[in-house]
C-alpha cells in the first residue's frame, strides 16, 4: 500500500507515508472485508458509510501540510481510521462523528491503538468545534454543497482545510482554502467521491 501511494500516486510527505505504514487499517474495517484492507480502494462500513480509500486518506492529509505540534479538526470521523493518521502527523485531534455507533467505535478502536493525542465527539461537524478553535488544519472526510463557514471562521491565519464540495450530493471536487493575512485562497485539487456531508451547513437528511 506504501509503495502504490509513493511510486503510483506520487505522495511525497514521508512523514504521512510513515504515519499510513504504522496505523493498521485492517483494525478499522469490518472482519469479514479485512483480507481487502490495504486494497486500492473504499470499503463499506457501518451505518452506509465508508472508509476512504488510502489515496484519498494521504491525499488530504498531505494537502494540510501538518507539522509535529499543529491542531487539527476533523469532520466525519467514520472508522476512525483518518483520525489516526492524523493523530500521527499532528499534534492534537479534534474529530467529530455525526453518528453515535460509529463515533463510539473510532474513539474505542483509537484508545485501542494507544493513540491518546485524538478525540472523538458526536454532533454536527458542520458547526466547527468553537472550543479549541483555532484549527491549523482542518479536514472534512464527507461532501457538502460549499464550505461551511464556521469551519473557515475556526481555521488560523495560515492554515489549511480541504474539503470535497459538489452540487451533487454524489460527485465532488476536493478543494484546499488557505487562509492568509490577505483574505481566503481556494485550490481546485480535481474530482472525487464521497458520502454526503450532513448538517447545518451541508445537505439536510433523508433526500
Ligand atoms: N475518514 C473516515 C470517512 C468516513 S465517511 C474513514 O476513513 O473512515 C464520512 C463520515 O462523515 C460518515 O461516517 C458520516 O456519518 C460523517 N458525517 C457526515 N456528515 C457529518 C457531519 N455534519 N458531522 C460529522 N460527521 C458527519
Amino acid at each position: 500500500m506504501i509503495v502504490r501511494l509513493r511510486d503510483h500516486y506520487g505522495i511525497r510527505d514521508t512523514r504521512v507515508l510513515d504515519a499510513m505504514n504504522s496505523v493498521p487499517r485492517h483494525f478499522f474495517v469490518p472482519d469479514a472485508l479485512q483480507p481487502s484492507a490495504y486494497g486500492d480502494h473504499a470499503l463499506p462500513i457501518d451505518a452506509n458509510q465508508t472508509i476512504s480509500q488510502p489515496y484519498i486518506v494521504a491525499r488530504m492529509t498531505e494537502l494540510l501540510e501538518l507539522k509535529g505540534d499543529d491542531r487539527v479538526l476533523e469532520i466525519g470521523a467514520g472508522s476512525g481510521y483518518q483520525t489516526a493518521v492524523l493523530a500521527r502527523v499532528a499534534g492534537q485531534v479534534f474529530a467529530i462523528e455525526r453518528l453515535p455507533d460509529l463515533a463510539r467505535q473510532a474513539q474505542a478502536r483509537i484508545r485501542h491503538l494507544g493513540i491518546y493525542n485524538a478525540t472523538v465527539k458526536c454532533f454536527d461537524g458542520t458547526l466547527g468545534w468553537s472550543a479549541h478553535a483555532p484549527y491549523d488544519g482542518i479536514l472534512v472526510a464527507a461532501g457538502g454543497p460549499d464550505v461551511p463557514e464556521p469551519l473557515v471562521a475556526q481555521l488560523k491565519e495560515g492554515g489549511r482545510l480541504v474539503i470535497p464540495v459538489g452540487e451533487r450530493r454524489d460527485a465532488q471536487h476536493l478543494i484546499r482554502v488557505v487562509k492568509t493575512d490577505r483574505g481566503i485562497k481556494r485550490e481546485d485539487h480535481g474530482a472525487c467521491a464521497f458520502v454526503p456531508l450532513i448538517g447545518h451547513y451541508g445537505w439536510e437528511e433523508n433526500k
